[in-house]
């Protein structure tokens, strides 16, 4: 199916882009790489007259490092997440989370700011975010504000941003050197959203954990950031009794429906085994 007709925006900055949102108020919404909104219009679930196209916006571009943070423009693609060397020393999570999602045909033109705005449950960078402790910049008509991920996702696409709103940057927190990191997908197929996903970060120090992060994908309507499981870490020496008790709480906190990626039963058993491997990944990187 072709989507309806709608009328083509393509502003030079983010004050012009604004403004025809502020113009246009429900009628109008960005497009940043599409892969997510264009298959939305084609189906018809969304119908919009105006839409803002964001390519042309050099300030929403670029990925600059700073000795304890990260800048990541929100229309950074995939790809740029997988090929920036700097990045990759830096925080090396993003690419390995980066490389689980879709394909390269996807990865060349979806946008991370496309990913964590859009509010869909299934979208990988969220989560990531979160276990990153990831704050998002958000412009509008009243000047900008941060939103940490971790207070972003309210429902399944609804998030603190306002219709008038566009995310311009996404600053990340440079874990300590050291950290152990992992991202772990489970999907049917290549190209496959999850049917459950996890992000970990574990420091240790002399055989004890001394900081813990982890969060869940696609196993609720928003991200979990699983607040109780990394304090199950915290401290501990990453014995299989801490292990176990961080795997309970995180199922604990996750609230997955039924749908043709499998029955609740399956995903928590899946949720489960995919953490693990994780936590354990992350512990044999942890140095
Ligand atoms: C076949 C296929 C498989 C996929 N598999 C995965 C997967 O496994 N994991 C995964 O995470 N994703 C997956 N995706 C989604 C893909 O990663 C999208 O590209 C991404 O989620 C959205 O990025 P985009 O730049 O394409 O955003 P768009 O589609 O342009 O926009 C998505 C939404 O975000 C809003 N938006 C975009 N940019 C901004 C901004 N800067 N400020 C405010 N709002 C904004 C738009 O208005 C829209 O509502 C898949 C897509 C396809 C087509």
């Amino acid at each position: 199916m072709i989507p309806a007709g709608f009328e083509y925006h393509r502003p030079a900055d983010i004050t012009s882009a604004i403004t025809i949102l502020q113009t246009h108020g429900d009628d109008a919404r960005v497009i940043a790489g599409g892969h997510s909104l264009i298959p939305m219009m084609k189906l018809r679930m969304t119908d919009l007259a105006h839409l803002v196209d964001l390519q042309a916006i050099d300030g929403l571009r670029g990925i600059t490092i700073d000795a304890d943070s990260v800048s990541i423009g929100a229309m950074v693609t995939q790809h740029e997440l997988i090929t920036n060397a700097d990045l990759a020393a830096a925080i090396p999570i993003i690419a390995e989370a980066s490389l689980q999602i879709a394909d390269p045909q996807v990865r060349y033109v979806g946008t991370i700011g496309g990913n964590v705005a859009n509010g869909d449950p299934g979208n990988d960078m969220p989560g990531l975010m979160q276990c990153l402790n990831a704050s998002y910049e958000l412009a509008g008509p009243d000047g900008t504000r941060q939103v940490a991920a971790r207070d972003f996702y309210e429902a399944a696409y609804f998030t603190a941003r306002d219709d008038e709103e566009i995310l311009t940057r996404i600053h990340v927190p440079i874990p300590a050197s050291g950290t152990g990191y992992a991202y772990e997908k489970q999907k049917r197929k290549i190209g496959d959203y999850a049917t459950a996903a996890s992000a970990v970060l574990i420091s240790v120090e002399g055989g004890r954990c001394t900081a813990a992060s982890i969060a869940m994908t696609n196993l609720a309507d928003t991200p979990v950031w699983a607040e109780a499981a990394a304090a199950a870490l915290a401290g501990s020496t990453l014995d299989d009794g801490a292990i176990a008790t961080a795997v309970a709480a995180a199922i604990d906190a996750i609230d997955p429906v039924a749908d043709n990626r499998g029955p609740i039963a399956f995903k928590k058993h899946v949720a489960a085994a995919i953490l693990r491997r994780a936590i354990d990944r992350a512990i044999a990187r942890a140095t």
